[in-house]
């Protein structure tokens, strides 16, 4: 029995559709009522939501989640940008969802974001691009352990699994 516990535990930590990635309508995104159609999409799709919340974020937090920029001469700008208002910060999971989520939410310069994509569908410049999309399956793990904590995140069963997944 054991075995069979640590048999589970470690098919659920290879297990493709339980990739996981971090995604937050920015404060534009926020302002402009765009969480529900954000949201929407990665439902709709099949993804699975594992954490959400509303959170108006420190600025050490965000210089954190964006320490690989900090050098940009666009880093005090962002950083005004992430912490002037609230941010819907979440986690959603399934099979490759950090590639798709990417995908989903289009090019960071929304003007080469392709129309259908949630950039290319609602906003224009790159300083207001209404949401956020972890890059790597590591870059997820990091950011998800920054934004949340393990007790915030929701471990369950999603119902409709078998008729999303073959
Ligand atoms: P992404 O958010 O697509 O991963 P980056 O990590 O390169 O893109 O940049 C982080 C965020 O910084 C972007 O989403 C955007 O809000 C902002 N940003 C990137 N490049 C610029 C720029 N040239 N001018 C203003 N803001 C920028």
């Amino acid at each position: 029995t054991l075995l069979s516990v640590l048999s589970v535990f470690a098919n659920k930590m290879t297990d493709p559709r339980a990739e996981r990635t971090f995604i937050a309508v920015k404060p534009d995104g926020v302002q402009r009522g765009l969480i529900g159609e954000i949201v929407k999409r990665f439902e709709q799709r099949g993804y699975k939501l594992v954490a959400g919340k509303l959170m108006w974020a420190p600025k050490d937090l965000l210089r954190n989640h964006y320490k690989d920029l900090s050098d940009k001469p666009f880093f005090p700008g962002l950083v005004e940008y992430m912490s002037s208002g609230p941010v819907f910060a979440m986690v959603w999971e399934g099979k490759e969802v950090v590639k798709m989520g990417r995908k989903m939410l289009g090019a960071t310069n929304p003007l080469a974001s392709e129309p259908g994509t949630i950039r290319g569908d609602y906003c224009i410049d790159v300083g207001r691009n209404i949401c956020h999309g972890s890059d790597a399956v590591e870059t997820a793990q990091r950011e998800i352990a920054l934004w949340f904590k393990p007790e915030e995140l929701s471990d369950y069963e999603f119902a409709s699994k078998p008729w999303i997944y073959e």
